[in-house]
């Protein structure tokens, strides 16, 4: 069945970013932390430039886009979580410190939530939240607790390539080929070089497109610290400018499609999810 995007759209295209820093490398060497400076500077290219540089070019363009930020970035960086939420873009939540969830109990994942919310209420940001999964890794148990938590949607899974249920949960969901880190994502020990920005824009052209004829969710995901780098915002730029006035293309945020989805299918098809099936 064809997705319905409203006002006669073929598609929905969602500009998003996962803002999470040195979160991930922090919480993947914490048992044995290195100190080393290497990765660390690496990260924090993002918080510190990358990510004024994606507001600049979201600003040229009167683009709105959604920004999952952890608990400890929000802390960390308040100056810049502020400039994303007083330039009108969405804020959702993606861990504390980037916990995988598999590595966490239900209590433990709790207490992520809870410290990134009481993160988000000291820099002034209330809910109610989305919600993006560290790593894009979630489990059933897991779901249980965002609903706990009020989290208005889940974007982390790849069920569909448009918006669906799953238990009760809203899922937005995202893709490999639409995140950065898959083709930018070079570090010290890497065994291949990063993909050049021109193929990384050329093949999101396709997908785009792709996205078009099959009327589906265009999610991009992309990281500060990668494609917050000069000649990969030239890049970006360029692809965004060619499509910014597309009429076929919805522009929206997260919350925005959530909300729309929610309205339109309370139940009904993109609803006959079931967990535990092969
Ligand atoms: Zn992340």
């Amino acid at each position: 069945m064809i997705y319905p995007w409203p006002d006669g759209k073929k598609m929905a295209c969602i500009i998003s970013l996962d803002f999470d820093g040195a979160t991930p490398y922090l919480w993947n060497t914490r048992q044995n932390p290195t100190g080393a400076l290497g990765e660390l500077e690496l990260r924090r290219f993002g918080p510190r430039q990358g990510i004024w540089r994606l507001l600049d070019l979201f600003k040229s363009l009167d683009l709105r886009v959604s920004v999952y930020i952890p608990g400890a970035i929000v802390g960390s960086y308040p100056d810049a979580v502020k400039a994303i939420a007083e330039n009108g873009h969405e804020i959702g939540l993606h861990g504390f410190m980037h916990e995988h969830i598999r590595d966490l109990s239900d209590v433990e994942f709790a207490v992520s939530m809870e410290k990134s919310m009481s993160a988000m209420a000291k820099v002034g940001i209330d809910g109610p939240f989305g919600f993006r999964s560290p790593a894009w890794d979630l489990t059933e148990s897991a779901l249980m607790v965002l609903e706990r938590f009020g989290v208005s949607y889940d974007s982390s899974l790849m069920g569909f390539d448009q918006p669906y249920w799953i238990s009760k949960m809203v899922e937005l969901p995202v893709q490999w080929p639409l995140d950065d880190a898959i083709f930018y994502r070079y570090v010290p020990g890497s065994m291949w070089p990063p993909v050049r920005a021109e193929d990384v824009v050329g093949s999101w052209r396709l997908e785009l497109e792709g996205a078009k004829r099959y009327q589906s969710l265009f999610m991009l995901t992309m990281h500060p610290w990668l494609s917050g780098r000069s000649g990969r915002l030239v890049a970006l730029e360029g692809l965004l400018k060619d499509y910014r006035d597309d009429p076929e293309i919805w522009w929206t945020t997260s919350d925005e499609l959530a909300h729309y989805h929610r309205q339109r299918f309370p139940e009904g098809p993109f609803h006959d999810i079931r967990l535990g099936s092969p």
